[in-house]
């Protein structure tokens, strides 16, 4: 579903039938954070889970004000492989435990 800010994103909820305008986002609600539409505009959810669909990794996320954004507050996100049991530092990308890094692409000529 889309995001008030524009994208794609599968935590996304809105529910505007019948007169009703719910939002909200399902990924922060489950981990006890607030949402408001603002944090849409920043979050890298979107971009991770448009480049890496694995089902074992889990994101988890904070609501963080970053020193450079005095006003602003971000979505910060941080992985977890449920397979292979450890963090991974580049979300987009996996851990590389289901599919090997680097990848080889073969030319056939
Ligand atoms: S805050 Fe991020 S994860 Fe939540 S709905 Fe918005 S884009 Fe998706």
């Amino acid at each position: 579903m889309k995001t008030p800010a524009g994208r794609e994103c599968p935590h996304f909820y809105g529910d505007y039938h019948r007169g009703r305008n719910t939002e909200e986002c399902r990924l922060l609600k489950l981990q006890g954070h607030a949402w408001t539409p603002d944090l849409c505009k920043t979050c890298p959810v979107p971009e991770i889970a448009r480049a890496n669909s694995c089902q074992y990794m889990k994101l988890r996320v904070e609501v963080a004000r970053p020193f450079f954004a005095l006003f602003q507050k971000r979505v910060q996100v941080s992985a977890f492989c449920e397979k292979s049991k450890r963090d991974v530092p580049e979300p987009q990308v996996g851990c590389g435990e289901c599919h090997a890094l680097p990848f080889k692409f073969e030319v056939k000529e």
